[in-house]
């Protein structure tokens, strides 16, 4: 019965989530376990935007509003982009994927960086595109590489700032470089999930390249700083061709009523997102602080996870951290083997991951020992 899926697909690999909690605690049959594996906010959404969403759930007999109006609105008012230019999703991860089947042909190619986040190649598969996987340089994007990467088949790069799993920038010069050496066809897709985390100067916004030569399309999310991941929603910004196509594409009502109205909240909580973004900040630093002491490499982040060389194997210490109700990402399915990918959690999690990890490093090598 193989046969009967359509030809392509037997190249993709299904996407593996980050294990719930709930699930993880009833398998192992433990309570209180953290998850510090999915690059979620550690915090819920921000009282006033759960009250928004509150007020929603008497409503949800009707359908949404299937253009987003009012979310796109204020999306477009913050930014100062036109509203026409302005779609938002079912999480930036469908973004994604509407982009790659409005735009790609099956003779059409993609360049990416590798690793970088797993979503891409899915997106470009399906649509029986070819993917050019251009490997990361010192652990960020090599973006001379990238350029140079590109063909006269190339319709999409994505450029992932910053990058997942990494937590690397590009930075604006080198982004201002890559804009010039670029054939003006290609369209150019800042994946900036982490955008409000990064705190370094020399970060661009892929706004600013949007009145450049190229298209350009920008993709944020609900799901990282604002707290709201299980609402799944996303925008975009992106030239008016590849909003009117998506618009054709996409599932009517995308994105759910009660997402809808608890990023229209979200938004005004400027204030709120700087205070997280400083707390993940300091939670950086502390995770770094305990990596050096423990004599443990790691590769300095921008965003809300960081990989760490723990000089054992990273999926034994995976799973071990996992029977002690510590879930966290093993590096391996990133292409870096003995490392974890851990998320920065609240203070009280961010120690007890260190914790458990001493322990679980200790018996794994004493285990090597023996
Ligand atoms: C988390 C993440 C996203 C956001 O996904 P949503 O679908 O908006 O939850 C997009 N890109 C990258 C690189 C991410 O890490």
């Amino acid at each position: 019965m193989d046969s009967l899926i359509r030809r392509g697909l037997e190249d993709i690999k299904p996407y593996e989530p980050g294990r719930p909690i709930s699930l993880v605690e009833k398998e192992l049959g433990i309570t209180k376990a953290i998850k510090l594996a999915s690059n979620e906010s550690p915090y819920g959404p921000f009282p006033e935007v759960i009250e928004a969403m509150k007020a929603k759930l008497s409503n949800l007999n009707r359908y949404p509003d299937g253009g987003s109006t009012f979310l796109r609105e204020k999306i477009a008012e913050k930014l100062d982009v036109p509203l026409k230019n302005i779609m938002v999703g079912h999480g930036s991860n469908e973004l994604l994927r509407l982009i790659a089947n409005v735009l790609l042909n099956p003779e059409d190619e993609a360049v990416a960086a590798s690793p970088s986040f797993i979503v891409y190649p899915t997106v470009v598969k399906l649509m029986n595109a070819k993917l050019i996987e251009v490997p990361l340089k010192a652990h960020r994007h090599d973006l001379q590489a990238m350029s140079d990467a590109i063909t006269k088949r190339t319709k999409i790069v994505f450029i992932c700032n910053p990058n997942n799993p990494t937590g690397t920038i590009v930075t604006k010069g080198e982004v201002d470089s890559f804009m010039e050496s670029i054939p003006d066809k290609v369209v150019v897709v800042f994946d900036e999930a982490y955008y409000e985390l990064v705190r370094d100067e020399s970060y661009p916004s892929g706004l600013d390249y949007i009145n450049g030569k190229n298209p350009v399309v920008v993709l944020r999310t609900f799901s990282k700083v604002h707290g709201l991941a299980g609402c799944r929603v996303g925008y975009g910004i992106a030239p008016d061709f590849i909003v009117e196509a998506v618009n054709k594409v996409r599932e009517p009502f995308n994105v759910n009523s009660v997402g809808q109205a608890a990023a229209i909240r979200s938004l005004d909580c400027e204030d709120k997102v700087e205070e997280r973004s400083r707390l993940n900040y300091e939670g950086l630093r502390y995770l770094y602080s305990e990596f050096e002491r423990l004599g443990l490499k790691y590769i300095p982040s921008h965003a809300n996870f960081v990989l760490v060389d723990i000089g054992v194997d990273d999926r034994l210490a995976s799973k071990e951290l996992m029977k002690r109700g510590v879930i966290v990402r093993s590096g391996d399915i990133f292409g870096y083997p003995n490392y974890l990918r851990v998320t920065v959690g609240t203070p009280d999690e961010n120690a007890r991951f260190i914790a458990e990890l001493e322990g679980v490093r200790k018996t794994l090598l004493e285990g090597a020992l023996r």
